[in-house]
């Protein structure tokens, strides 16, 4: 009771005080209710004042500006006792000269006054100004209900804005997740699906397009996706080109059903598409939550994700991939796989493997191909493919093919020192090193410091490589002949049609894959390519290597053509360097005793 007397005694003192300063404006009296310390921040332009000096200089440039009185209205004044020596008073008013006046200026104000009491006495010792904004007509800032709804008109805008996306409009993940929970709240029963996609050719549509239409493709997307929600569903923008939406169904069939023909299929406006000149693809990853009502919904979209990365990097056309639990399993494994990387790098346990490549027709080996395997502590020899693919994709195949590089050159460092000439053995190089600065000055500081002489060294790269990175690869091949390197399109066959890029980037050695030789015995088709192939290759100068050669008739065939090489499990299987090097040895040893004694 005490504490709000004081703070109305001071509300009354500081209308006084209104009154003093605007109707009567009798600063003398108002002078009297001054600290020595007075300090505020004015409305106007320069309006500082630090001291009581200040104060009254201030006074008296205001008297000379206007010498009439004003009119107070709307008065508002509200006591806040912050201790039994300070109280702050909150003040709205409008300040008005009278309707006779010459001029009529109203002026809206809000101030707060702060009161402290000094040796007894309550003085003024700051004046809060803050600027009313005058173009608030119905919002008006001293009605006390249009601030609370200016108030809560703010606080709306700002939600909004956490909550959706700029660029297009709908929710974004913040919006997605508190809408979804709202829902799943409202409708605790129902059944739902959580689907999260990505447009799979979106990195080309802004390189090729510019990022203005990249910008109108996700738009019109957003448009469409939100025309699909129904009352009780959402969607939102996660981020970049990645969309998400809470679909209600009541059985699997009809959702997919709903998914291929009333969301995918309406996704993007013909006329973006038209525009585009190319159908838009989407990979997406849906997700059905058992118990909407206790797993979270961020959870949720990490299902939907880890369903989506499932899908093959290498579908054509638009795919869909439902949630396993197994997919959480593989995912988990794959996270041990990449941390287990870097340790097991440091622990030597990725092992040179080679696979010998021989000559067609006389079957001598005449080189290898570098192959990693990585043998683990407890003794299990891991294949390339079960973690060269994961590298790739979280970008470690950059330290790793340079792990291997040092493995090889220490390798055939060795071997040169002991006089052994075991040459060239190819290596391969992952497409993700192209268009990295200095990857070729790294890989040469390597070949260097071991002092490999560099035509010991061939480079592999995927024929994709050469095919989508055209240009770059056009500068690879310059680079890596200036400096003595071969350089072999592997895989040559796995999946482009256009021979074009050979006569584009110039490379040494062509393999073909051995997808192409599996069809050669029932297949015209596939015997026709490969002779054409090679016909082809030997035309342009190249040296021809044929993968996976597993078969007596393959390898028959295969000289019959005029194919260089040969490599595959006939002949020999990727082995350890050091069986690697007996091998050769051996077959120099018989060679060298064949000729002895062809020429007794
Ligand atoms: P690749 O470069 O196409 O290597 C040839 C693959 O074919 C090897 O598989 C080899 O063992 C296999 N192969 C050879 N002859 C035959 C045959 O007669 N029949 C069958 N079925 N397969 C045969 P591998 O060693 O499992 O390597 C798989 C892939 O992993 C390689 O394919 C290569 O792309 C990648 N890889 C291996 N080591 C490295 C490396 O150090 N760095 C990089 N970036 N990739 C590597
Ligand atoms: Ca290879
Ligand atoms: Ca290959």
């Amino acid at each position: 009771m005490a504490s709000s007397t004081i703070a109305y005694q001071l509300e009354i003192l500081t209308e006084r005080l209104a009154e003093l300063y605007f109707v009567k404006r009798d600063y003398t009296g108002l002078s009297g209710f001054l600290s020595d310390k007075i300090s505020w921040i004015g409305t106007g332009i320069n309006e500082i004042c630090s001291n009581y000096k200040e104060a009254m200089l201030f006074f008296e440039e205001e008297k000379k500006i206007y010498e009439g009185y004003f009119q107070m209205e709307n008065t508002w004044f509200h006591g806040i006792e912050i201790s039994d020596d300070l109280v702050i008073v909150m003040v709205t008013l409008t300040a008005k000269t009278p309707s006779d006046s010459s001029c009529l200026i109203e002026m809206p104000l809000r101030f707060s006054v702060i009161w402290k009491k000094e040796k007894g006495l309550w003085k003024v010792v700051h004046i809060h100004n803050s600027i009313a904004d005058t173009n608030l007509t119905e919002n008006n800032y001293f009605n006390i209900d249009a601030a609370k709804s200016a108030y809560s008109q703010m606080n709306e805008k700002l939600s909004k804005a956490v909550n959706s996306d700029a660029l297009t409009g709908i929710h974004n993940m913040n919006g997605f997740i508190h809408e979804t929970e709202c829902i799943f709240k409202k409708y605790p029963e129902d059944s739902y699906a959580i689907i999260k996609f990505g447009i799979k050719n979106f990195r080309y549509i802004n390189r090729v397009h510019g990022y203005g239409v990249g910008d109108q493709v996700l738009r019109n997307i957003a448009k469409n996706l939100q025309k699909t929600c129904n009352v009780g569903e959402t969607c939102a923008r996660i981020e970049k080109d990645i969309f998400a939406a809470a679909y209600r169904f009541s059985t699997k069939d009809e959702l997919m059903y709903r998914i291929e023909h009333k969301v995918r299929a309406k996704l993007i406006d013909r006329r973006i598409s038209r525009k585009i000149h190319m159908d838009i693809c989407f990979i997406a990853g849906i997700y059905v939550p058992q118990d909407i009502q206790h797993e979270h919904v961020i959870d949720m979209l990490d299902k939907a994700l880890i369903a989506q990365q499932a899908v093959p990097k290498n579908v054509t056309g638009s795919k869909l991939i439902y949630y396993k639990d197994s997919m959480m399993n593989s995912m988990i494994q794959k996270n041990e796989l990449l941390e287990a990387a870097a340790p097991a790098m440091l622990e030597d346990e990725f092992k040179l493997y080679i696979q010998p490549q021989f000559d067609i027709r006389t079957h001598e080996i005449i080189s290898g191909e570098a192959l990693c395997r990585w043998k683990k502590q407890d003794g299990t020899l891991v294949q390339p493919n079960d973690f060269i693919p994961a590298f790739e994709e979280y970008g470690l195949i950059i330290n790793f093919d340079f792990h291997m590089l040092e493995v090889l050159c220490k390798q055939m460092r060795t071997w040169i020192d002991q006089g052994l000439h075991l040459k060239p053995i190819s290596i391969n190089q992952s497409r993700l090193h192209i268009g990295y600065e200095n990857y070729l000055e790294n890989f040469c500081a390597t070949v260097d410091r071991y002092q490999i002489p560099h035509d010991y060294i061939a480079f592999e790269l995927t024929e994709s490589a050469f095919v989508e990175q055209q240009d770059e690869m056009v500068e690879l091949a310059a680079q890596l002949h200036k400096r003595g390197f071969q350089l072999a399109i592997d895989d040559f066959g796995t999946g482009y049609a256009s021979l074009n890029f050979l006569s584009v980037v110039s490379a040494d050695i062509l393999k073909i894959d051995k997808c192409l030789l599996d069809g050669i015995e029932d297949k015209q088709r596939s015997r026709t390519i490969i002779e054409k192939t090679i016909e082809l290759a030997h035309e342009i100068d190249m040296t021809v290597i044929c993968e996976g050669i597993e078969t007596e008739e393959q390898l028959e065939y295969l000289s019959r053509i005029g194919c260089d090489i040969g490599q595959g499990y006939l002949i020999g299987r990727p082995m350890e360097a050091m069986q690697f090097e007996a091998l050769w040895m051996q077959q120099k040893e018989e060679l060298k005793t064949y000729k002895e004694e062809r020429k007794q």
